[in-house]
């Protein structure tokens, strides 16, 4: 086992137990597939559009009923075409005049102009042209967003609500998705009294840790298979491992007991299972002492430092990453965001700030708030992402550009 870590070193040693390893594919339905990771490349089944349609209720013309019509002599109209009538329907040429035709409707072949119906005037037999569009104006032409056969959707994708809109007009109706990770959560702690249990008595506090990691691996898209909270026994510590790898969590997650207290049992519960202890104590502020194992069916485990703000920092960055390799994802990038002021640090040590973006005069501007100790909990109120900073970087200057990644990973889209 190795023992405090970089940032990097942990992240690295993470993604190398998470790349052996991804969750089963199945397929589902569109709205099923929103917020999931794409398995295989999504492939257009149709042309969009279908085929070649008018952007306009109005006439289709020829070149040369425009010229007419431009001349001032009527046109006359062959027929009506509507949205979802078949091409085939359509006259094979322009000889018994223009088509009335509404949006969405196919365009005649023949056809180089649409004239809206607020451009034209009723006549005996026809319609005479009070203004004309540009050739080609209108027609929306077949293929021309997006062509049958193209990948439209890259495995690792997230699927966004607006995605369906694509993937339904294009005819796919399923998309092959990862299974949510299965993940397993435990507090510990004898002073934690739960939400539902009353106010805490003399010395005891609630378990903010559950409900919080409940909540973000959730929003994260996982099955929480097992959430639990854990006295400060050896025999606790080592039913919870057992029970999770029964129901066999892909992650397992505990907060609190990985420190050097008396009742710090995290370590050797996950002796006594026979795991294997992969790191432990990452140079970093806050969670230094994050613990990385592996149970002996495989599944990865995460102990988590107690400290309200260190399990949000551990399970934001680290669990997120696990369960994101899990799916086959690339790793979230950092928007690069200039400092608004100095800030003094220490090399050595790598630190996660609880931090907001504002704008500035030359652009977006990133502030570390007061309040950086592990158990301030307000600045979560306040923040809206995190600088981070390896721990080879010292003091910085005000304009510098640092690390910048949102509260949650959901609020951007995937691009960045
Ligand atoms: P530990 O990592 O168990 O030594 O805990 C470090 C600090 O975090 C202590 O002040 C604990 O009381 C606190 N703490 C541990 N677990 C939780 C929890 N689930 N909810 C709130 N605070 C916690
Ligand atoms: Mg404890």
């Amino acid at each position: 086992m190795k023992s405090f870590v970089s940032m990097e070193e942990a992240f690295g040693l993470i993604g190398a137990e998470i790349q052996e390893r991804q969750t089963p594919v199945e397929r589902v339905s569109l709205t099923l597939a929103v917020n999931r990771y794409v398995a295989e490349p999504v492939v257009a089944q149709l042309s969009i559009p279908p085929h070649t349609n008018s952007a306009r209720d109005g006439f289709a013309l020829s070149a040369e009923q425009v010229t007419r019509g431009q001349r001032g002599e009527s046109v006359p109209v062959a027929m009506e075409i509507r949205a979802g009538d078949s091409p085939d329907q359509l006259p094979v040429d322009a000889s018994t005049g223009c088509v009335r035709i509404m949006t969405g409707a196919p365009v005649p072949v023949w056809a180089t102009h649409i004239v809206m119906v607020e451009d034209t005037e009723t006549v005996d037999g026809g319609i005479r042209l009070l203004r004309v569009s540009p050739e080609g104006a209108w027609i929306r032409h077949a293929g021309s967003d997006i062509a049958a056969g193209d990948v439209i959707l890259a495995a690792g994708r997230r699927v966004l609500p607006e995605h369906v809109q694509a993937l339904a007009s294009s005819g796919v109706t399923h998309v092959a998705v990862h299974q949510l990770p299965k993940v397993a959560v435990c507090s510990t702690g004898e002073e934690l009294v739960q939400l539902d249990e009353g106010m805490p008595g003399p010395g005891q506090i609630y378990d903010s840790n559950r409900p919080f990691m409940a909540a973000m691996l959730s929003n994260f898209g996982c099955e929480l298979v097992l959430n639990t909270h854990v006295g400060d026994t050896l025999d606790a510590m080592v039913h919870y491992i057992e029970s999770a790898m029964a129901a066999q969590a892909d992650l397992v997650v505990s907060s609190g007991a990985v420190s050097m207290g008396n009742y710090d049992f995290v370590k050797p519960a996950l002796e006594a299972v026979g795991a294997e202890l992969i790191f432990h104590k990452v140079t970093q502020k806050p969670g230094k002492p994050l613990l990385f194992a592996k149970l002996p069916n495989g599944a990865l485990y995460f102990g988590l430092p107690g400290n309200p703000v260190s399990t949000v920092v551990n399970c934001r960055f680290y669990v997120h990453y696990a369960l994101t390799g899990l799916q086959q994802r690339p790793p979230e990038n950092p928007l690069k965001l200039r400092l608004a002021h100095d800030l003094e640090k220490q090399e050595g040590l790598a630190l996660f700030l609880k931090a907001v973006v504002k704008r500035g005069k030359g652009g977006a501007l990133v502030e570390a708030l007061d309040g950086q100790e592990s158990f301030e909990t307000a600045p979560l109120l306040k923040m809206n992402g995190w600088i981070v900073l390896s721990e080879h970087v010292g003091s910085m200057s005000a304009g510098d550009l640092v690390s910048f990644f949102p509260a949650s990973p959901r609020g951007l889209p995937d691009i960045f």
